[in-house]
């Protein structure tokens, strides 16, 4: 039987890598909804070939000349929920960035569909709320996130209560050998030139500065109901080794494989199967040597913030996600330095504090503030 999909945010990165791995397996996918922000040709060229059933578009533009059978959904968060819960589709490929991925990650659970989670954010504001659902429907939210793919790949067959810690591998970013003082004043160009994955922009900024690890981290909390202090980060600049776990008889496993999008996004998809891949295979003795580092926690101060968030716990990890994505903007943007990214997170996290119970309002009333006061920060 074939797999029906629906892709959030289809014109990205990881949207257009998923419908590669589609048009790879033709006789295994079936994609029944696509949905992107702004890029209207591409999302047109992408229901013209893969005819699905419901497509949006968050700007709302119109789509001219849609084949038999599709049709457009609404803009905006309710388009993204109108593709997220269409009743063909099993599974929800949420590959859309930062918050916006949040409702309709629970719409898609709420309506039965497995998850296969790409937007770590959801996660990291939203893990208590969103794995509570997802244990209450008996609904898998799968990773796409290499690292948290890697670790689920480790632990098949293992039984949970005998893991001793997590281990997340980090590329180390483009600054991972650069003084202080050259990082605090890195061009957008600088910070977005990864030396080994090739992604969208706001995760790339958040690779140079380790925030992504730092989301990551809170990530692997949720998803594999860890104590923030027994998931640990070690850089290995080669990207070969995607994670590993470490089991209570000190045995550690490990997932290797080509820094290549395409096989997590596959295995979340063919779960708890594997489908074959034509890539050329791991070259260990052309690699030659894999190193490790411990992280720089003084050079790196995003890492330790999004540890003492996950350990704080309540709306501290939504207030770093949102308040991260801002300044990773303003950035873009040019309107403050690389070093403001990490002051700006650090002065949200300050003035926050804990709301006597998180509700799902709660958290996008925390979203709204957030984002407010960081750009007021920004500008002046
Ligand atoms: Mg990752």
């Amino acid at each position: 039987m074939k797999h029906r999909i629906s892709i959030l945010g289809s014109t990205g990165s990881i949207g257009t890598q998923t419908l590669e791995v589609v048009r790879d397996h033709p006789q295994d996918f079936e994609v029944v909804g696509l949905s992107a922000r702004h890029n209207k040709d591409l999302l047109a060229a992408q229901i013209h070939e893969f005819k699905p059933r419901i497509a949006s578009l968050e700007c709302g533009v119109a789509l001219p000349g849609l084949p038999n059978g599709c049709r457009m959904a609404g803009a905006g968060s309710e388009g993204l929920c109108e593709v997220a819960t269409h009743p063909q589709a099993d599974t929800v490929v949420v590959a859309t960035v930062g918050a916006a991925g949040l409702i309709p990650t629970l719409a898609a659970l709420r309506a039965g569909k497995r998850i296969a989670l790409a937007n770590k954010e959801v996660l990291v504001m939203g893990g208590e709320i969103l794995m509570g659902e997802a244990r209450r429907l008996n609904r898998p939210i799968l990773p796409i996130d290499s690292e948290h793919s890697a670790i689920l790949q480790c632990l098949q067959g293992e039984n949970l209560r005998r893991i001793r810690r997590i281990v997340i591998t980090a590329s180390g970013g483009p600054f991972r050998e650069w003084p202080r003082e050259r990082i605090e004043s890195a061009c957008p160009a600088d910070a977005l030139n990864h030396p080994t994955w090739s992604m969208g922009k706001k995760i790339t900024i958040d690779s140079a500065t380790l925030m992504n690890k730092g989301l990551e981290v809170i990530e692997a909390h949720h998803l594999f109901g860890l104590p923030v202090d027994r998931i640990d980060v070690v850089i290995h600049p080669q990207s070969i080794v995607h994670s590993m776990v470490e089991f209570a008889d000190g045995a550690v496993m490990a997932q290797m494989g080509l820094p290549d999008m395409k096989i997590p996004i596959q295995f979340a998809l063919s779960f708890p199967d594997r489908f074959p891949r034509r890539d050329p295979p791991l070259d260990l003795p052309a690699l030659g040597s894999l190193t490790f580092a411990a992280p720089d926690l003084e050079r790196f101060p995003c890492l330790a913030m999004a540890r003492e968030a996950c350990r704080l716990g309540g709306g501290y990890p939504a207030v770093l996600s949102v308040a991260n994505e801002e300044a990773v903007a303003a950035f873009l943007a040019e309107r403050i330095r690389f070093g403001d990214i990490s002051r700006l997170i650090e002065a949200e996290l300050e003035a926050f504090s804990n709301p006597s119970a998180l509700d799902f309002e709660t958290i996008l009333e925390i979203e709204r503030r957030t984002r407010e006061s960081v750009r007021a920060r920004a500008r002046g």
